[in-house]
């Protein structure tokens, strides 16, 4: 079986324990590649190597620093089909949707902070007849990268391009769910011959070598994105020490429809914004909350929708649900299930396992599912589900939409279908959430500050908001 390796000092290693488990094929539930079991001492091993790319890297012009994270992009869509059936094959997400989504993204991704760099400046500010204060931005040194399963390549290059960019030295480790596409950038950045040290990319789990980038001395800042509980101990862990925390974490995000929207449009983007990627996006919104007028329409049609979208294999070109990451996920997923119709939910569509014909008969399918009959405050309404499941629910008032949307420990995404101006201005205000799209889902420019409130994170990602977190200010005052 294919053994993934580390990537460390440029080069590819074995871990140091010479130990591997089983990366499994979510569509057929069978094994199909080995992972390091990484852990202190590789993480160790990594570290040093930054320790000592770290000089020449950040002294680096920034046009030549620029121009290896360009090949790195480059570098991706010269082998596009590989890394799109390998994260089809990963994640068990349609091949259709690693091919329009998560690969084109990962290429951005490098390409945006490659040439943002080149524009990045700091601040001045002048005080009249006393001097002049001047911020310089320093990178921070060696910095850990932590990524989850949903998108892998999508976020894992979401936070390794800035910290690049900026001038620092990466440990990364993706997650052991999701490890082959990290594996192949490993592949491209000694293709491109990125200088060793500069970018290390370690496999394992989160409790062991996860947990060792966290607790490293040497490194500075820690880049997190994953599940809320995770978030908490890496704060519990990684603040007495000083590190500087940027924590993307989970979300329960509502879609707020009010009988005025564009029904036809929102009806096709609710869809899409429940069960994309088998709603596995921390962005998809599962609390979809219905002005009473258009409930039982809304309810008619979206239920009509999502009992004809069928599971398919991910390989398949026309696949649109694929599989969910994970037998334990599918199991987590599958008993909200259950907690929904023990709390008085009626399942409208969906909410059983799917098995399809061999090879796929022992992968991890879930029929999209659509509950309805719950309270906002139920168990079922306010944990993070994270997977085909969607609640729906009437409301009469702005104040009660907004007190039921606001109600869970979350604060991600939001999403508002409307015609009225103000109250979309009104809605997008009030809500607690870090990111609002108003007749629309899941639009990105790159610029933009991307993250969540409350139990949501912690720092924002993208555009400066990210060559900010990577870099330290210093601020310099000359007395005129
Ligand atoms: P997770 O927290 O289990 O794991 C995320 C990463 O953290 C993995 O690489 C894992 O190995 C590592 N990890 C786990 N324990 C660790 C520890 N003790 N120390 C250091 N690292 C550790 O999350 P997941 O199940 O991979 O991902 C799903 C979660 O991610 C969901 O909650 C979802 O909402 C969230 N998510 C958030 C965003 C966002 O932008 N806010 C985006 C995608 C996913």
């Amino acid at each position: 079986m294919k053994k993934i390796t580390n990537y460390i000092n440029g080069s590819m290693i074995e871990p140091s324990s010479g130990n591997y488990f089983e990366n499994i094929d979510p569509s057929t539930g069978k094994a199909y590649s080995l992972i390091p079991d990484s852990d202190a001492d590789d993480i160790d091993i990594a570290v040093q190597a930054a320790q000592k790319a770290f000089p020449e890297w950040s002294g680096m012009s920034l046009e030549k620093r620029s121009k290896y994270i360009v090949q790195l992009s480059e570098g991706i869509e010269k082998r596009m089909d590989e890394f799109v059936k390998a994260e089809s094959l990963d994640n068990g997400k349609p091949v259709s949707l690693a091919a329009q989504v998560d690969i084109p993204r990962a290429i951005s991704n490098f390409h945006f902070f490659a040439t943002a760099i080149l524009h990045f400046a700091s601040e001045s500010h002048s005080m009249e007849g006393v001097g002049i204060n001047y911020t310089t931005r320093k990178p921070i040194g060696v910095v850990g990268c932590i990524s989850p399963w949903n998108l892998p390549l999508y976020l894992f290059s979401w936070k390794i391009a800035p910290a690049l960019a900026s001038g620092n030295c990466v440990i990364a480790k993706p997650s052991e769910v999701t490890p082959y596409t990290a594996y192949l950038l490993s592949e491209v950045a000694q293709e491109i011959g990125l200088p060793p040290g500069v970018l290390n990319i370690v496999h394992g789990t989160g409790g062991s070598a996860g947990d060792a980038i966290v607790k490293h001395p040497l490194i500075k800042a820690i880049s997190f994105t994953g599940g809320t509980e995770t978030g908490a101990y890496i704060s519990r862990t990684a603040g007495p020490m000083f590190k500087k925390l940027s924590l993307e974490l989970g979300g329960k995000n509502p879609n707020i429809i009010f009988a005025d929207c564009d029904f036809e449009e929102m009806l096709t983007t609710t869809v899409r914004s429940s069960f994309a990627n088998q709603g596995q996006i921390c962005l998809c919104g599962s609390r979809i909350f219905i002005e009473r007028p258009i409930y039982e329409k809304f309810k008619t049609a979206f239920v009509e929708k999502v009992s004809r979208m069928k599971n398919l294999a991910p390989s398949d070109p026309n696949s649109k649900q694929g599989a969910v990451v994970s037998k334990g996920h599918m199991e987590k997923v599958l008993s909200y299930v259950d907690l929904a119709k023990e709390e008085g939910g009626t399942i409208l569509t969906g909410g059983k396992r799917v098995i399809l014909p061999e090879p796929n008969n022992e992968g991890f399918f879930i029929e999209p599912t659509v509950i309805e009959g719950l309270k906002y405050d139920c168990r079922t309404n306010q944990e993070e589900i994270f997977g085909p499941v969607v609640t729906i629910m009437p409301f009469d008032s702005e104040e009660e939409v907004l007190m039921m949307a606001n109600s869970t420990q979350y604060g991600l995404s939001t999403t508002v279908w409307t015609s009225n101006l103000k109250r979309a201005h009104r809605i997008a205000d009030q809500v607690h959430a870090g990111i609002v799209w108003v007749n629309s889902w899941l639009v990105r420019d790159l610029r933009t500050p991307f993250g969540g409130v409350k139990a949501s994170g912690v720092g924002r990602e993208g555009g400066w908001e990210a060559l900010k977190f990577f870099t330290e200010p210093k601020n310099i005052f000359i007395k005129q």
